[in-house]
């Protein structure tokens, strides 16, 4: 059954439910109060029959007409043989008793009965002098305007009752369908997705965006922008892995190729080797960004003197950097902070090479060590030719590389990865990467980092 239908129904069951209960009420309710009104009035009008009856030698009601009963009760008294001793003048029901039954009772008795299938309520008096009982009281009220008010009342609340619940069922199935149809629309949407492949869709909603299908609406489509996100990294992920491997694998196999022809030599076996080196690092840079971005990279937290690690790299990179350009220390103290130092290690040479990479001869590099309130502060300046402003916002993305170093990469050295990696080795440490660049001014990447506190057994 569809949710619409099964809302429906319960709405209307509900519906018929309180009107089911509220009809039974009222037809109670009024039945009750009218029955106590007549039997009150019986009871009077016995009080009243019995205080002007005289017992002698026979029966004698005092004057009925005085006694200005009712004029639709009918009053009756029998003697203990069951003979008719008095009765009002308006009974026309004569020699039968108005309860048959009741006659034989030795108590006060008031129910309905049907002589001659007319409907009345009886109340049934035995009277007594003293212990004695010496006749028995009779007063009937035909009930046929009570019927007639039952039966319209009943037929009134039937009526209403299906009214009601036609009413309620229409207004469900009517209300429901406007509710649900955004529901719809999301399973439309949801299948034009699947069969069109189009993820870039995304669901309409005029409604107020914070109720319920509104937030379901905005939640699913934050997930598709998620995931067409994912999707389109995804794609591109894979053709620039394509085009990272096709290059060395074009070189080796021309190399291989050459060498078949003209028999091994020194330059293309160096070609290859070199080549291979630089699969091999391409698929080591990928093998350390799947672990980070899977949460799963991992580290050998130790205590760290950055100063220390610092001039270390510092150190290796001079002999990259050869006459090319000058690297010295801007401003140092010493630092201690938690982590893995080989990682820490590949930050500084992934920020320190591109630095050389992309400084023209003749520049600077600067490297500083500090803290800044409780955290350390490590920055690597250039004075090269800076990262436009629109590239900034997408260099620590996996093969994101600058026009610049596009054309340049014939040099066969970045895969846009080195700032990636780095971004995910200092966010697994705790901390951030920022980077200040204007085109022409040079540039200045920071790494902030949490100072160490206490043994650096516990994760960051
Ligand atoms: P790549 O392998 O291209 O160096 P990175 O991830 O290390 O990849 O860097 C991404 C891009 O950021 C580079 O292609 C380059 O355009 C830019 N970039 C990084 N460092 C510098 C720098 N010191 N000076 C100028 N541009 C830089």
């Amino acid at each position: 059954m569809s949710l619409r239908a099964r809302l429906t129904l319960l709405y209307t069951s509900l519906v018929g439910g309180i009107l089911l209960l509220f009809g039974v009420a009222v037809y109670t309710a009024v039945s009750i109060t009218i029955t106590s009104q007549i039997d009150d009035t019986l009871v009077h009008t016995a009080v009243r029959v019995w205080s002007n009856t005289h017992v002698g030698g026979g029966w004698q009601v005092l004057n009925w007409p005085l006694l200005d009963l009712p004029a639709d009760v009918y009053v009756q008294v029998w003697g203990t043989d069951g003979k008719l001793q008095a009765f009002s003048p308006n009974v026309d029901l004569l020699d039968a008793p108005l309860d048959e039954a009741a006659l034989s009772s030795s108590r006060s008795l008031v129910r309905d009965a049907y002589p001659r299938n007319i409907h009345l309520r009886v109340l049934t008096v035995p009277l007594a002098v003293g212990d004695r009982i010496i006749g028995i009281l009779q007063l009937g009220t035909r009930l046929s305007l009570v019927d007639a008010v039952q039966r319209t009342l009943l037929i009134v609340l039937v009526i209403g009752f299906l009214l009601a619940l036609t009413i309620a069922g229409v207004a469900a199935w009517l209300s429901t369908e406007q509710a649900l149809s955004p529901l719809q629309d999301v399973t439309q949407v949801a299948l034009q997705i699947t069969h069109a492949d189009d993820l870039s869709r995304r669901i309409p909603y005029q409604g107020p965006p914070e109720d319920e299908i509104g937030s379901l609406i905005s939640a699913f489509n934050q997930t598709l922008g998620r995931l067409e996100n994912l999707f389109h990294s995804q794609r591109r992920f894979m053709a620039d892995v394509g085009h990272e491997l096709r290059t060395p694998l074009t070189v080796i196999r021309g190399n291989v190729d050459l060498m078949r022809r003209i028999g091994a030599d020194d330059e293309s076996l160096c070609g290859i080797e070199s080549e291979v080196e630089r699969l091999t690092r391409l698929v080591g840079d990928l093998l350390l960004l799947a672990q980070a971005e899977a949460g799963k990279m991992p580290l050998d937290r130790r205590l760290v003197e950055l100063d220390t690690l610092v001039l270390e790299v510092m150190n290796q990179m001079r002999v990259l950097a050869r006459d090319k350009l000058t690297l010295r220390l801007g401003d140092f103290d010493q630092v201690l902070v938690c982590g893995d130092s080989d990682r820490l290690k590949q930050v500084l040479v992934n920020l320190i090479g591109n630095g050389i990479k992309y400084t023209p001869a003749g520049g600077e590099l600067i490297m500083g060590v500090g803290k800044v309130g409780n955290q350390a502060r490590l920055t690597v300046s250039d004075n090269g030719p800076g990262i436009p402003l629109e590239d900034q916002p997408y260099i620590f993305e996996r093969f994101y590389r600058g026009e610049k170093a596009r054309t340049r990469s014939k040099d066969g050295k970045g895969f846009g990865l080195g700032l990636s990696i780095a971004y995910w080795i200092v966010r697994h440490h705790g901390g951030r990467i920022d980077v200040d660049s204007a085109e022409g001014r040079g540039t200045t990447f920071a790494v902030w980092l949490p100072l160490a506190e206490g043994d650096c057994q516990s994760p960051a």
